[in-house]
């Protein structure tokens, strides 16, 4: 049988890798740049993995498997691929996001420690917390490494015999045929089954799914502590809604990169014609969204940023993942919609749309995607201009 994957970031090679396990599948991938590129939605040297959910408990599951995946995939590759850190995650009491992670914990079985506001200032000296903060220490959370990821686990399914056609963009897919037609830089072919994971790119190849998933901007800035020795000992942080953002430490500890959430994002209806790289004006607007950062939790930190960086992600109206087959083929397969926490489950989801490609299910119970209420309606398809998104809200905007 002959698949091909479109899009090998995040996701797309881990579907890749699986499919090239597979004895009687001839895989081919295909992406506008390589596997391990810094200019879609897996750049920027870190990802948190966290083992907590803070939004939708039927979410956990997955969690789970994705803890088990990404070990498979680190003991086959033989390369480290997170750092094994431990995540904190913070918020007020009674946030209803801090009450899901702690139910997602115990579904999970997930080790945590709970932190109260002394025990938070005594280990994290670093943030200014309010007196109503509470901490979960997630002992298993990791600090993933994107690029070297998604480059690994390119090299390992090019072992397995995967072709890998770099700097091939797909230009269009016919799925009007029993076989489906893929054309890209490199000529026309027919496969038998075709998974698309290109992510913030996904619409333009697949315009009908404009109905359920957007396409954002994200701004990462990285901060080099006051003095130099104000990250020491700093953490991986996720601080929950209604003041969403995170952070990452450098190895050195002498900076942070830090995000912020969804309703800060650039809103766009095209990941191509997007401003990717930030001056003038356009930078000092953005720095403005970052500043409560600073002025509210972290003083310590430099005034200014000294790396700014913009990366593309796609997101659900119910900021869960969008798995579906072709409403015309159901041998073409979508994954796309990661709405910024895909990269914690990229093994697992490649397991999912391997099982699809080929089976047309998946093993991994998935219904609750459909199931999920919408976090925001979108106004304009074409623009991606949405309504407020209460799930990653930053500022309590
Ligand atoms: C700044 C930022 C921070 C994040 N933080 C976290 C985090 O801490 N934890 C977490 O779990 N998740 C996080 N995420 C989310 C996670 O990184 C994404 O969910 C994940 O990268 C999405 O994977 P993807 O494969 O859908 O898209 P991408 O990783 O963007 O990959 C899409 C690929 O498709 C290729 N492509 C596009 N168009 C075409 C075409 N026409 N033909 C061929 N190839 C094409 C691109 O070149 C690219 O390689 C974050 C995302 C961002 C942007």
């Amino acid at each position: 049988m002959k698949v091909a994957v479109i899009g090998l970031g995040a996701i797309g090679v881990q579907i890749l890798w699986q499919l090239s396990r597979q004895d009687y599948v001839e895989v081919q991938g295909f992406d506008t740049a390589y596997p391990g590129h810094s200019m879609a939605g897996a750049g920027g040297d870190s990802r948190l993995f966290w083992n907590l959910e803070l939004a939708e408990l039927a979410y956990t599951p997955l969690i789970q498997r994705a803890a088990v995946a990404w070990r498979e995939l680190e003991t086959v590759s033989g390369a480290v691929l997170r750092d094994q850190t431990g995540v904190l995650v913070y918020g007020d009491e009674g946030d209803a996001q801090l009450d899901c992670a702690v139910n997602s914990a115990d579904l999970i079985g997930s080790p945590i420690k709970l932190l109260s506001v002394s025990e938070l200032r005594k280990r994290f000296p670093q943030f200014r917390f309010t007196e109503k903060s509470l901490g979960i220490w997630d002992q298993e959370g990791a600090v993933i490494l994107p690029e070297r990821t998604v480059a690994v686990t390119g090299e390992i399914a090019r072992y397995n015999g995967a072709t890998i056609h770099e700097f091939a963009p797909v230009f269009s897919i016919d799925p009007s045929g029993p076989r489906i037609t893929v054309t890209s830089r490199i000529g026309t072919q027919e496969f038998d089954r075709v998974v698309v994971a290109c992510g913030g790119w996904t619409t333009k190849l697949l315009p009908h799914i404009r109905d359920e998933v957007v396409v954002r901007r994200l701004t990462s800035m990285w901060f080099h502590g006051g003095d130099d020795n104000y990250l020491t000992d700093f953490p991986p942080f996720l601080r929950a809604a209604p003041s969403y953002c995170y952070g990452v430490p450098s190895h050195d500890a002498r900076s942070v990169k830090l995000g912020l959430g969804f309703n800060d994002h650039y809103v766009t209806g095209d990941a191509d014609s997007l401003p990717r790289h930030l001056t003038g004006e356009a930078l000092e607007e953005q720095l403005s969204k970052f500043e409560w950062i600073q002025q509210k939790m972290l003083p310590g930190l430099a005034r200014r940023p000294y790396r700014v960086e913009t990366y593309v992600e796609s997101y659900t109206r119910s900021m869960i993942e969008y798995i579906h087959r072709h409403p015309e083929n159901e041998n073409v397969v979508i994954m796309t919609g990661f709405s910024g926490h895909g990269f914690r489950v990229a093994p697992v989801l490649g397991e999912i749309g391997c099982q699809i490609a080929l089976e047309g299910k998946s093993d991994i119970d998935i219904s609750f995607m459909e199931r999920t209420e919408p976090a925001f309606t979108i106004l304009d398809k074409e623009q991606g201009i949405t309504t407020h998104n209460s799930v990653m809200n930053s500022r309590g905007a």
